[in-house]
């Protein structure tokens, strides 16, 4: 049965092992301060993550008068999960460590036009390779999270309807895909997953309100507000890309009218470039694949190309109205950019963004709102879904007690 994962975790386990990694080394008395949580349980949570090898003890701290403290530190590798990234133009997987750390990580295609068995084929193996290649010992994988575009409708365990992605509808992915790799698997939106991802790329502070507009075929947005990703009832929040901004426009497949995503996403942009004269020097954007076409347009936006910066500062200043109302919104204070979308021409798009919400967002006299690069744009949605794969299993089921 598919799992949207639901919140980021909130156990009192999660709590411990995230100061400890924010922090270390530190001791019991520090997490009794930060979590006020009882010096007995955190004595108890502490040695059930010893027992479980999810963190060690390194010395002890120089006394201050009072008793020593020993010093603790996670044990990095001592569990790995798997993300994937499943996109149509492009497929990204990486494992990280408990960390957060990304410790391997390789591109692959799209899958837009792959039947739904040959999909679970390619991700297995890519995954297995994956794996090998990093010399992983599997009985420390936590499981794959799959980071997929929206909407997810996901019925009686079956996806129903993602963008880009209709080969996918009526197909058990996590199901098909646990049973081809052995590993539990839990499916999340891909832009709340890079979102996610942005905090554990340190792009982002937990405590703060933010939101990443995930630019990869479409267009969405995720929100985080104190470490807490937003999902609304369905794991659909922040479709941002079917905000309309012209209700007399052309019907979108959503059924609404005008949808930002019909005049500003990247496939979009790429075809004004592939209808450019040849004059106007565009001649070498990708007719296959649109991910590779928008990177080549921006780069060629980047060198001063006329045609291509028209085109991409057009789909900057669309995007910039939708971040815009995205603000007024949810009054978020910073917005990161991420997604493979944006690897080569971010810097267009955040000057964009930048200076419409320091002049058009309704809060700006109250505060500012910044506009950053993702640390990682093309990461941060696998190691977003990876790092839930990472809660999941330690919310689920302590390892201690699984081994018995
Ligand atoms: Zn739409």
């Amino acid at each position: 049965m598919i799992k949207v994962k639901a919140p980021l975790r909130q156990d009192s386990r999660g709590r411990v092992l995230d100061i400890i990694r924010a922090t270390e080394p530190t001791s019991r008395i520090e997490l009794v301060r930060e979590t006020s949580l009882t010096p007995a349980s955190i004595t108890h949570l502490v040695r059930d993550l010893l027992v479980q090898g999810l963190v060690r003890e390194v010395g002890q701290a120089e006394s201050t008068g009072g008793k020593p403290r020993t010093l603790l530190r996670l044990n990095h590798d001592s569990m790995t999960a798997i993300g994937v990234q499943l996109g149509a133009a492009s497929v990204g997987i990486v494992a990280a460590n408990l960390a957060g750390d990304i410790v391997g990580r390789q591109v692959l295609r799209g899958v837009a036009d792959l039947d739904p068995q040959v999909i679970v084929a390619f991700l297995a193996d890519a995954v297995a390779e994956l794996i090998d290649n990093l010399g992983l010992d599997r009985s420390t994988i936590a499981g794959i999270g799959v980071a997929m575009p929206g909407p997810l409708d996901i019925s009686g365990g079956y996806l129903r309807n993602v963008s880009y992605l209709e080969n996918l509808s009526g197909f058990a992915l996590a199901d098909e895909l646990e049973t081809a790799t052995g590993l539990p698997i839990v499916i999340d939106n891909d832009a709340t997953a890079a979102a996610v991802g942005e905090y554990w790329l340190g792009t982002t502070d937990k405590h703060a309100a933010y939101a990443t507009v995930y630019l990869a075929t479409g267009i969405g947005s995720g929100l985080v507000v104190n470490g807490m990703p937003y999902r609304g009832s369905s794991s659909n929040a922040g479709e941002l890309g079917h905000v309309s901004v012209d209700f007399r426009g052309p019907e979108c497949t959503c059924g609404n009218r005008g949808c930002l995503e019909l005049v500003a996403a990247p496939p979009v942009l790429v075809e004004r470039a592939r209808q450019a004269p040849p004059s106007a020097g565009l001649g070498e954007i990708s007719r296959d694949n649109v991910e590779d076409a928008m990177s080549q347009l921006g780069i060629l936006a980047s060198r001063g190309n006329e045609a291509a910066l028209t085109i991409i500062r057009d789909g900057a200043e669309l995007l910039a109205c939708g971040i815009v109302t995205l603000v007024n919104l949810f009054d978020v204070d910073m917005v990161v950019l991420a997604g493979p979308g944006f690897t080569s021409c971010a810097a267009i798009y955040l000057e964009a963004a930048q200076k419409a919400l320091d002049s058009r967002t309704l809060a700006r006299g109250v505060h500012t709102v910044s506009v950053v690069p993702s640390a990682s744009p093309r990461d941060a949605a696998a190691l977003g879904a990876a790092t839930l794969a990472l809660q999941d299993k330690l919310e689920r089921k302590p390892a201690a007690t699984e081994k018995k």
